[in-house]
Protein backbone atom coordinates (compact mmCIF):
# COMPACT_ATOMS: atom_id res chain seq x y z
CA UNK A 1 0.00 0.00 0.00
CA UNK A 2 1.26 3.29 -0.88
CA UNK A 3 0.39 6.48 0.71
CA UNK A 4 1.00 9.38 -2.14
CA UNK A 5 0.42 13.02 -0.57
CA UNK A 6 -2.45 15.24 -2.11
CA UNK A 7 -2.03 18.75 -2.81
CA UNK A 8 -4.81 21.60 -1.76
CA UNK A 9 -4.89 24.89 -1.81
CA UNK A 10 -2.58 25.82 0.92
CA UNK A 11 0.09 23.17 -0.11
CA UNK A 12 -0.33 23.73 -3.84
CA UNK A 13 2.75 25.55 -3.76
CA UNK A 14 4.73 23.53 -1.70
CA UNK A 15 4.40 20.50 -3.96
CA UNK A 16 5.07 22.59 -7.08
CA UNK A 17 8.24 23.15 -5.57
CA UNK A 18 8.72 19.78 -5.04
CA UNK A 19 8.16 19.34 -9.02
CA UNK A 20 11.01 21.69 -9.27
CA UNK A 21 13.42 19.98 -7.17
CA UNK A 22 13.16 22.56 -4.58
CA UNK A 23 12.05 22.82 -0.72
CA UNK A 24 9.68 25.95 -0.45
CA UNK A 25 8.78 27.29 2.50
CA UNK A 26 6.03 30.82 3.78
CA UNK A 27 7.68 33.95 4.50
CA UNK A 28 5.71 36.54 6.04
CA UNK A 29 5.68 40.08 3.76
CA UNK A 30 5.34 42.02 7.52
CA UNK A 31 7.62 40.84 10.05
CA UNK A 32 10.15 38.34 8.31
CA UNK A 33 9.29 35.07 10.13
CA UNK A 34 9.20 31.90 8.32
CA UNK A 35 8.19 28.48 8.46
CA UNK A 36 7.35 25.02 8.02
CA UNK A 37 4.82 23.33 7.89
CA UNK A 38 1.98 25.73 5.79
CA UNK A 39 -0.52 28.06 7.75
CA UNK A 40 -2.80 30.38 5.89
CA UNK A 41 -1.71 32.96 8.42
CA UNK A 42 1.84 34.21 10.16
CA UNK A 43 2.30 32.35 13.28
CA UNK A 44 3.84 34.91 14.66
CA UNK A 45 2.00 38.43 13.77
CA UNK A 46 -1.10 37.04 12.18
CA UNK A 47 -0.67 38.57 8.93
CA UNK A 48 -1.85 37.07 6.12
CA UNK A 49 0.58 38.69 3.81
CA UNK A 50 2.48 35.03 2.91
CA UNK A 51 4.82 34.48 0.56
CA UNK A 52 6.55 30.88 -0.64
CA UNK A 53 10.33 31.12 -0.56
CA UNK A 54 12.58 28.32 -1.89
CA UNK A 55 14.94 27.51 0.55
CA UNK A 56 19.18 27.13 0.44
CA UNK A 57 17.90 23.13 0.57
CA UNK A 58 20.69 23.11 3.75
CA UNK A 59 20.39 22.82 7.22
CA UNK A 60 21.97 20.65 10.12
CA UNK A 61 20.56 17.63 12.08
CA UNK A 62 18.72 18.82 15.49
CA UNK A 63 17.44 15.49 16.35
CA UNK A 64 16.40 12.32 15.22
CA UNK A 65 15.18 8.73 16.07
CA UNK A 66 15.03 5.06 14.27
CA UNK A 67 11.61 3.87 14.06
CA UNK A 68 11.58 0.28 14.55
CA UNK A 69 7.68 -0.50 14.31
CA UNK A 70 5.60 1.08 11.71
CA UNK A 71 2.51 3.29 12.70
CA UNK A 72 1.10 2.58 9.31
CA UNK A 73 0.46 -0.03 7.25
CA UNK A 74 1.61 2.17 4.27
CA UNK A 75 5.52 2.29 5.96
CA UNK A 76 5.46 -1.47 6.96
CA UNK A 77 7.81 -2.88 4.68
CA UNK A 78 10.25 -0.05 5.60
CA UNK A 79 11.20 -0.47 8.65
CA UNK A 80 13.52 0.59 10.56
CA UNK A 81 14.04 4.26 9.03
CA UNK A 82 15.27 7.41 10.22
CA UNK A 83 13.45 10.47 11.05
CA UNK A 84 15.54 14.06 11.37
CA UNK A 85 14.32 16.97 12.63
CA UNK A 86 16.20 19.46 10.39
CA UNK A 87 17.00 22.77 11.16
CA UNK A 88 17.37 24.52 8.05
CA UNK A 89 19.70 27.36 7.19
CA UNK A 90 16.73 29.94 7.33
CA UNK A 91 15.21 28.84 10.49
CA UNK A 92 12.12 26.32 10.68
CA UNK A 93 12.66 23.50 11.62
CA UNK A 94 11.37 20.32 9.01
CA UNK A 95 11.11 16.59 10.04
CA UNK A 96 12.49 14.76 7.20
CA UNK A 97 13.70 10.96 6.25
CA UNK A 98 17.30 10.77 6.54
CA UNK A 99 18.84 9.12 3.47
CA UNK A 100 22.49 7.43 2.93
CA UNK A 101 23.38 7.09 6.11
CA UNK A 102 23.35 4.63 9.08
CA UNK A 103 22.13 5.69 12.22
CA UNK A 104 25.17 5.20 14.25
CA UNK A 105 27.18 7.85 11.42
CA UNK A 106 24.18 10.61 12.65
CA UNK A 107 25.98 13.70 15.18
CA UNK A 108 23.91 16.53 16.42
CA UNK A 109 24.58 19.32 14.40
CA UNK A 110 26.10 17.72 11.41
CA UNK A 111 25.18 19.45 7.94
CA UNK A 112 22.96 17.88 5.99
CA UNK A 113 21.56 18.64 2.44
CA UNK A 114 18.46 18.83 0.47
CA UNK A 115 17.96 14.73 -1.14
CA UNK A 116 14.48 14.24 -3.20
CA UNK A 117 13.22 10.14 -3.26
CA UNK A 118 11.28 8.92 -5.84
CA UNK A 119 8.32 7.14 -3.93
CA UNK A 120 6.31 6.19 -7.24
CA UNK A 121 6.22 7.31 -10.94
CA UNK A 122 6.06 10.86 -10.80
CA UNK A 123 5.82 11.13 -7.61
CA UNK A 124 8.93 12.80 -5.26
CA UNK A 125 9.14 13.70 -1.80
CA UNK A 126 12.01 16.05 -0.29
CA UNK A 127 14.22 14.21 2.41
CA UNK A 128 17.98 15.13 3.31
CA UNK A 129 21.21 13.55 3.48
CA UNK A 130 24.60 14.26 5.08
CA UNK A 131 26.68 16.79 3.21
CA UNK A 132 29.53 15.32 1.47
CA UNK A 133 32.80 15.70 3.55
ZN1 LIG B 1 4.49 38.01 10.43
Amino acid sequence: MLIVPQADALTQPYWDGVAQRELRIQHCQVCGHCWHPPLYRCPQCHSEAVQWRATSGRGTLYSHCTVHHAAHVAVADKVPYLVALVTLQEGPRVVSNLLHCPAHRLRIGMPLRLAFQQIADGVWLPQFEPEPA
